[in-house]
Order: C-alpha cells, then sequence, then structure tokens
C-alpha cells in the first residue's frame, strides 16, 4: 500500500490537529521510511521480478524489522514514545503510535502472505489485494480522498504558498503510486532503495505545508495578518 498510508495520515490531523502535517505522515508511513536503508544496509532484502508487472514485480523476501507484527509494535512505541519524551502530550503520542501500527494493519490488505508475526516466524499473513490492482486502487483512492476531506475541514491555508505545495504533495503521492502499479518495474535493488528513500521529501513538503496551515477551529482573530 502507498497513497492509502498518506490517506490515514492526512485524515488523522482531525483527530489531533497540533500534530504537523508532517509528523502524521512521517508515522503512517514509518515502517516505509525505514525500509530502504535496512535495504541499503542488507539487513532486510526484496526480490525484483522484472518479468511480472505491479506489485507483483517485489517479493518481499525478509522484512522482520520493519514490516513483521512485532517489529511494527516496537516502532510505534518508540515513535510515540520519542513524540511524548519532546512533547509531553500523552493523547498525541499514543495516537501517533497508532498511527506506525496501522501501517501494518494497512499493508495486511493488499500484501501477498509475506507479512511476518515476529523476526523468525514462520506464519506470514497477507490478505492479497493486490491480486487486483483496480480493487486496490479503489481501497487506496476511498483512504486519500477520505483524508483529504478530512484535512481540508480541519485547517485553513494561510497564503497561496500552503496550497501550492499540498497540490503538489498530493499530485507526487498519485504519480509514484501510478508508476509502481503501471511502471516498469525498478532495474535493482539499489534503485528501488534509492527512490524508496525519496519518500522523505513527502515528509518535508508535509512540515512546510503544515507551516502554511492554521487549525480552522482556532478563533478568527488569531488568523489576521500580524
Ligand atoms: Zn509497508
Amino acid at each position: 500500500m502507498f497513497i492509502g498510508h498518506f490517506g490515514l495520515g492526512l485524515a488523522t490531523k482531525k483527530a489531533a490537529p497540533k500534530i504537523s502535517l508532517g509528523t502524521l505522515l512521517m508515522a503512517t508511513q514509518f515502517l516505509d521510511l525505514v525500509w530502504p536503508t535496512l535495504l541499503l544496509l542488507h539487513i532486510e532484502t526484496v526480490a525484483i521480478h522484472p518479468g511480472l508487472s505491479g506489485p507483483r514485480s517485489l517479493e518481499f523476501t525478509n522484512y522482520p524489522i520493519t514490516h513483521s507484527l512485532l517489529g511494527a509494535i516496537g516502532w510505534s512505541v518508540l515513535f510515540g514514545s520519542i513524540y511524548w519524551i519532546f512533547k509531553k502530550n500523552s493523547k498525541n503520542g499514543i495516537l501517533l503510535g497508532l498511527a506506525v501500527l496501522s501501517h501494518w494493519f494497512l499493508d495486511l490488505i493488499v500484501h501477498f502472505h509475506d507479512l511476518p508475526l515476529y523476526p523468525g516466524s514462520s506464519i506470514y499473513l497477507g490478505l492479497g489485494a493486490w491480486a487486483s490492482i483496480w480493487f486496490t486502487t479503489l481501497i487506496e483512492m476511498a483512504l486519500l480522498i477520505t483524508g483529504i476531506i478530512l484535512y481540508l475541514q480541519t485547517i485553513i491555508f494561510k497564503n497561496m504558498t500552503g496550497k501550492i505545495v499540498f497540490a503538489l504533495l498530493i499530485i507526487l503521492l498519485l504519480l509514484v503510486q501510478i508508476s509502481s502499479f503501471w511502471g516498469p518495474p525498478p532495474a535493482n535493488v539499489q534503485v528501488l532503495a534509492w527512490s524508496a528513500q525519496f519518500q522523505w521529501l513527502f515528509v518535508a513538503m508535509a512540515y512546510w505545508v503544515d507551516n502554511n496551515t492554521v487549525n480552522s477551529q482556532v478563533p478568527k482573530y488569531v488568523l489576521q495578518p500580524q
């Protein structure tokens, strides 16, 4: 899953307007943000099947640290705790922890049987919605559109920069989704891992958007230019 995770991150802004959109998107996509680094370090592995198309071209041969259920729980506790240490807001810390964990459960819907329960486990899970690209696209688009609607109900753009960067972020996310389903498979694991590192750009863009928005619940006088 790709844009679905970002959709959930956008939607979470409604539940926790004080958390930056950058932090929210980092949380829901965190497992996939860590994954390329572990690929480059040869700690986790993936096999590319150039003869196959779309999601079938990638075989997630070993990724227990980022994508086992136990690993995901570990990352969520870590992420939520670090937020709590810095912001001292336990409600938002827990929410961010759950946002990190949501990644595993959303992946569960689409992945083939490749998500281990814990490192070393021989039980692999995945409901395999990827078998139908159109069904997966429907799920992911539903999540993204819901996320955008809830997000736009929660914030007001302060200026044109916020609107432009937000629009650009959504367009880039859609392009990545389209190319992963209908584009050619990556040439090799290095190319895949480095292109996956570009997802940090989306997180940075989300922080940028957040700096150019205000919570729509904030009284009007606060929105006056100073
Ligand atoms: Zn994932």
